[in-house]
């Protein structure tokens, strides 16, 4: 069985670990590794080797520094179809969508390409006679990241290439169900120019997440994944002194308006709904309609669209869609589909239990399904549920359908189906979550602008990537100057300077 290692001071290194926990391929249930735990004693030697590259990587030109990013763009593009079947077979997402995924990776390395002017300060010239003043950002020394299965190619992108273009050096462990594209790029990270140390990787689960949040020598940690865990480590980080940012889960609403287009809707609604299996935290879980009339003739619409999706495995190129990632999954989503027919306040429309996939009939699949009825405060309205599950809930009036989703516990994404401007404009006022569309189903922001929720959906304040990316990995410094000159006076001052 395939072992996977660690990625320590420029190698691939055996993992220290007593303890695997298996990664299959999701679309035929097979398991085909395993990821080891690694032990404290080798994640200190990771985060002592990055420590140590901290001190030469940090004092590298950021011309220089950025020029590790330009050819890491180039590998991740040419290596872009092997990237994407390590990921799909480990992830199950179909290999268009894991492509999708890389290449939105590669926008924050192109964003982070550009770090020599994001790390440009102001100066303020003669603020007082013979006084200046400006400002620079520094790194903060060793940054870890922990992400989650869902986006093992991307999220590690939203994080690496900022942190490290801004001069840090970074740990990162890669959630334990599809850890093989992580390790792959780092060894393009090396391939691009990178020195011994910069990025490591090591591998396990919660004692090396545990051993971050109480490593003297980390500063800060990015973590992307749950609620349950992002709060664990927003409070164990911030109360051993670090810096935090920390995503956790969702449950995305669209506000169908009368007045929208519904052949756009739906064909927006369908693709983010189902697309990835559902396993997206961008995703398109539940829909409000506004008035009976909008939502009997979007489901009837939307059921049909469903007839028309093709469930397949990794490498079935006609797939819309692949198995979630893992059994415990499967049958979690399949358990929130029986407590919405138990509910009885829902309608059942389309069922994607006991979906059969010709020749994968041990995969971890669930076909997409469609509840119609939802009512706010049932269980499959409260929780994200993480699978092709769309809930469509029926309100009067769009006054009740922003207080619905205003209320939700969860503020990632909203998203307004309207031909109306000026309604449009007032839900971008209006709507608690920090991500809006607008006729947008899938608002995940370009890297140029910076990714995070609002409510529950984040701890501390830290979006990801972007300006705010920048800021989170590092530390702003002002400095005042003055040189004096022999006129300057020959007394002290011990009244406050103006
Ligand atoms: P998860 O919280 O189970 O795991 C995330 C990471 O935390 C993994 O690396 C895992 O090893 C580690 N971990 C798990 N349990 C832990 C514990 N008890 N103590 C310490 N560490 C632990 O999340 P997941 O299932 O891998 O990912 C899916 C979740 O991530 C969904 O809730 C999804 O909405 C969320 N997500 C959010 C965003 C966002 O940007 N807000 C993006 C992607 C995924």
């Amino acid at each position: 069985m395939n072992k996977i290692q660690n990625f320590i001071n420029g190698k691939l290194v055996d993992a220290d670990a007593s303890e695997y926990t298996p990664v299959y391929n999701p679309a035929t249930g097979k398991q085909i590794a395993q990821c080891p735990m690694t032990t404290v004693a080798q994640v200190d030697e990771a985060v002592k080797g990055a420590d140590k590259a901290f001190a030469s990587w940090s004092q590298t030109p950021v011309i220089h520094r950025t020029q590790v990013m330009f050819k890491l763009r180039e590998l991740l593009l040419e290596n872009l179809d092997e990237l994407a079947t390590i990921l799909s077979t480990e992830h199950g997402k179909t290999h268009a969508d894991a492509k999708a995924e890389i290449g939105r990776g590669i926008e924050v390395v192109e964003f982070a390409c550009g770090m020599p002017h994001h790390l440009k300060g102001d100066i303020s010239v003669e603020l007082a006679k013979g006084v200046d003043a400006f400002n620079i950002r520094q790194p903060l020394g060793v940054c870890a990241g922990i992400t989650p299965f869902n986006f093992p190619g991307m999220i590690p992108l939203w994080m690496a290439p900022i942190a490290i273009a801004a001069g840090n050096t970074f740990v990162l462990k890669p959630a334990e169900a599809d850890p093989s594209l992580p390790l792959r790029m780092a060894v393009l990270w090396q391939q691009a120019g990178l020195p011994d140390g910069v990025l490591q990787v090591v591998n396990g689960g919660k004692t090396v997440v545990e051993r971050f949040i109480e490593h003297p020598d980390i500063a800060a940690i990015s973590f992307v994944g749950s609620s349950k865990v992002a709060e664990i480590v927003y409070k164990g980080g911030t109360a051993h002194g670090k810096r935090v940012q920390a995503l956790g889960a969702a449950k995305n609403h669209a506000i169908v308006m009368p007045d929208a287009d519904l052949e756009f809707t739906v064909n927006n609604i369908v693709g983010a709904a189902f697309g990835a299996a559902g396993e997206r935290c961008m995703a398109l879980p539940q829909v409000v309609c506004i008035g009976d009339s909008v939502a009997d003739k979007l489901v009837a619409m939307v059921k049909a669209k469903m007839q028309d999706l093709h469930v397949g495995a990794y490498d079935d190129k006609k797939a819309d869609l692949g198995p979630l990632y893992s059994k415990s999954h499967q049958q979690k989503v399949n358990e929130y589909i029986r407590i919405g027919v138990e509910e009885d306040q829902a309608a059942l429309i389309v069922d994607g239990r006991h979906l059969r996939v010709p020749g994968y009939e041990n995969g971890f699949f669930v076909g997409p399904t469609l509840f119609d009825h939802v009512k706010e405060g049932m269980v499959i309205h409260n929780d994200e549920i993480f699978g092709p599950v769309l809930g469509v809930m029926r309100v009067s009036s769009y006054d009740e359908a922003v207080a619905v989703i205003n209320r939700h516990p969860f503020g990632n994404g909203a998203v307004i189906f309207t031909t109306n401007g000026g309604v449009a404009r007032q839900f971008v006022l209006d709507i608690k979550a920090g991500m809006v569309g607008v006729n947008v189903p899938i608002p995940a922001p370009s890297a140029l602008y910076s990714f995070g929720g609002w409510k529950s959906s984040i701890f501390a304040e830290h979006h990801m990537y972007g300006e705010e990316g920048v800021r989170f990995f590092t530390r702003f410094k002002v400095t005042t100057v003055r040189w004096p000159d022999s006129a300057s006076g020959s007394q002290s001052a011990l009244v406050m300077p103006t």
